[in-house]
């Protein structure tokens, strides 16, 4: 096996623990997210609230209309009751009368707008409840999904542990110590794949030279633009 196979080997191990440990990381920062829910509360709190005040609402102005219909009906009463005589008095009543009635279609309408303000506040609170179901549902959904990812993904990573362990044992310390060191340098990524005599890294050709250099097993060249191992295979 030669030296910079031996490095692309663990290169595409670490790479993939490092996909591995980044999803990982991932799915811990998703798993204690909980701003959908949090949003969704906050709107179904609002539309509660809305169809509490458009409740109180309704219900003030049917007492007012309650309240005027008995204003009426003692009116009535004083009016028709046979106590009063003066005319002047009667007709005093009898136009008092007449304003709290007027004041009573308007009160009415009120009372009627109210209602019709309650019920749309009362659909727009089912509506929105429903949502909010269905959010909690798809986040507890989204969750479940996440927690038996992470449980393979754990898996995963032992394996990929153990592979690495096992690939890193037959590498030579120098060879090892330069590609620790490039991995921290270059973004994680110190084995680049030579493809048409090209660094599969930085896209940078490879001259004659250096294309025979990378070819020889018992060595390790590196690419004079990125500097990265190469392995041509
Ligand atoms: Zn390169």
């Amino acid at each position: 096996m030669s030296h910079s196979f031996k490095l692309f080997r663990l290169q595409q191990i670490d790479t993939l623990l490092d996909k591995s440990h980044a999803r990982l990381q991932e799915i811990d920062r998703l798993l204690v997210d909980d701003h959908q829910v949090q949003m969704s509360q906050q709107r179904l709190d609002l539309v509660k609230n809305a169809r509490y005040e458009a409740d109180k609402s309704l219900r003030i102005a049917e007492q007012n209309v309650k309240e005027q219909r008995l204003k009426i009906e003692r009116s009535q009463a004083t009016l028709y009751g046979g106590k009063i005589v003066n005319p002047k008095e009667l007709q005093d009543l009898q136009l008092e009368s007449e304003a709290l009635k007027r004041y009573l279609t308007i009160l009415e309408d009120l009372q009627l707008e109210a209602m019709f303000a309650f019920d749309e506040a009362e659909a727009n609170f089912l509506e929105t409840s429903d949502q909010h179901s269905a959010v909690m549902t798809q986040v507890a959904q989204e969750k479940d999904e996440l927690s038996a990812e992470k449980v393979e993904l754990i898996q995963d990573l032992e394996r990929q542990e153990s592979e690495r362990e096992a690939a890193a044992a037959n590498i030579d310390v120098p060879d090892m110590h330069l590609y620790e060191a490039l991995r921290q340098q270059k973004n994680g990524i110190a084995v680049a794949r030579v493809l048409e005599k090209t660094c599969a890294a930085c896209g940078s050709t490879l001259s004659a030279t250096t294309f025979s250099s990378a070819q020889v097993p018992t060595k390790l060249t590196r690419c004079t633009s990125c500097g990265r191992i190469f392995y041509v295979g």
